[in-house]
């Protein structure tokens, strides 16, 4: 087994789809909680109305069969990968999925990484990126920041862990 990370961003395209974006959201997260674990693949997968941002940890050739899959997904488009390299250890225990919404403890992370409040990756390091989703995962299990998703859907937490 060889450990590999892929680091990517890509559009979120789910309004434009005839569907509503809390079941896309949490049909995205069951199967990543079906099909992650058994796979070996940690990471995180953060989202906000307007863009994914995604860590994907794991052996090099499971990393890359979940990506293709993923890559392939009518939800998101313009994918940019911004890092795929092999890794000495992992930087995630688990997989996460989080919002990223506002709140008095999420918004500093924004000026830490970034130059505005808000999550724009198109204008962040890969570097930066992934320490945000980082520092992203391990704040929203401390914070119930509320998600503009919920009045539409299934209720979707804005942390999740598996
Ligand atoms: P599905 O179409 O979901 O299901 C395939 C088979 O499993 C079918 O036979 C179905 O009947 C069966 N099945 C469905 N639900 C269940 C259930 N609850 N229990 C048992 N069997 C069931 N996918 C990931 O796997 N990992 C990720 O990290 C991931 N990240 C994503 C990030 C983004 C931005 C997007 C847009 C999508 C992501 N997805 C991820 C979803 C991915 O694109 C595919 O839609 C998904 O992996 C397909 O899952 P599946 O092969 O289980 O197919």
């Amino acid at each position: 087994m060889y450990l590999f990370r892929l680091t990517y961003y890509s559009r979120n395209v789910i309004k434009s789809l005839d569907s509503s974006v809390g079941k896309e959201i949490k049909a995205i997260l069951d199967a990543s909680s079906r099909n992650n674990p058994p796979a070996g693949i940690t990471g995180a997968l953060i989202f906000n109305d307007q863009y994914f941002a995604q860590v994907l940890e794991g052996d090099r050739k499971s990393v890359t069969s979940t990506f293709t899959r993923i890559a392939r997904d009518p939800r998101h488009s313009d994918i940019v990968i911004l890092h795929a390299r092999p890794i000495d250890m992992r930087a995630h225990d688990g997989w996460a999925m989080a919002y990223c919404g506002h709140s008095e403890i999420v918004d500093p992370l924004y000026l830490k990484y970034g130059t505005a409040i808000g999550f724009n990756p198109a204008k962040m390091t890969a570097e930066n990126l992934e320490a945000f989703i980082g520092d992203l995962v391990k704040t929203e299990a401390r914070v119930a920041s509320s998600s503009p998703l919920e009045p539409a859907g299934p209720r979707i937490p804005a942390y999740t862990r598996v």
